[in-house]
């Protein structure tokens, strides 16, 4: 259960124009932690610089401790597990959607591993279980179902953190909630991140940031930012 720190981090993509200008923060380990903010304030950015796409022009960001410039690729990238907004699925079964990632495992155990850490509950609805079709994109499955395998893919490797970007954003509130509250009890003691646009995503979290512009515009728990005007 590692923490995430990051530390003064300025970044731009272009370098006439900086997107995070200087943000600090501190996730201990274990915490439910959520970005969020308006469209357009760097949330993604925040993102990709953890999994290391970019690096930032100065700052560190640090995983338990250790700066992530210094982490190999591969263990970075089994430190996150990460779920965008739009999951793209493989043309097969839920069993393989799962298992896809876990080359060391077979489908068989990786569906065994599924039951062990208490995934069902993500799957279970699906009439024909790991055996349903998803289809082209995931076209056969709602958009929460096709949500709810993608967890169940990024939760089956044993992510130490988990980075939900946008996890649930596009669907509706209802589905939304389901799924969290599904994700709440299956990932009770993991380090989680979760970026969102709407508060009501992230009513759960332990502590919450609030990026707006680049900045940190404000911090604090889900009850004190419900009086934060614009979200
Ligand atoms: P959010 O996730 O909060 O909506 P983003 O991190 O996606 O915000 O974007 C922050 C800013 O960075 C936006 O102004 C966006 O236009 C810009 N941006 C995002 N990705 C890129 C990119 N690949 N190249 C250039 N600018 C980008
Ligand atoms: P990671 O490899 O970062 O741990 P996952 O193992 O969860 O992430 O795999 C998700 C990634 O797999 C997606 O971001 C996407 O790039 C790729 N992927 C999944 N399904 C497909 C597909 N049908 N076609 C192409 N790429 C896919």
């Amino acid at each position: 259960r590692p923490s995430v720190v990051f530390e003064d981090v300025v970044f731009g993509y272009e370098k006439d124009r900086t997107i995070l200008k200087g943000l600090s923060f501190e996730v201990p380990a274990g915490q439910n932690f959520a970005v969020v903010g308006p469209s357009g304030a760097g949330k993604s950015t925040l993102a990709r610089l953890l999994f290391r796409f970019y690096d930032p022009w100065s700052g560190r960001i640090l995983i338990d401790g250790q700066d992530i410039a210094q982490i190999t690729q591969a263990s970075l990238r089994a430190a996150i597990g990460i779920v965008p907004q739009d999951s793209v699925l493989f043309n097969e079964t839920i069993g393989y959607n799962i298992a896809y990632g876990r080359s060391d495992a077979t489908e068989e155990d990786v569906q065994a591993a599924a039951r062990g850490a208490a995934l069902m509950p993500l799957i279970e609805r699906l009439p024909q279980g790991f055996g349903t079709e998803v289809g082209e994109r995931g076209l056969k499955l709602s958009g929460g179902e096709k949500q709810r395998v993608a967890i169940a893919r990024t939760l089956v490797k044993n992510p130490p953190i988990l980075l939900l970007d946008e996890a649930t954003s596009a669907l509706d509130t209802r589905t939304e909630q389901d799924i969290l509250a599904t994700l709440h009890r299956v990932s009770e003691d993991r380090t989680s991140i979760s970026i969102a646009h709407r508060l009501s995503t992230i009513a759960d979290s332990d502590s919450i940031l609030v990026l707006q512009d680049g900045c940190l515009a404000e911090s604090g728990s889900h009850l004190e930012l419900l009086r934060h005007d614009g979200l």
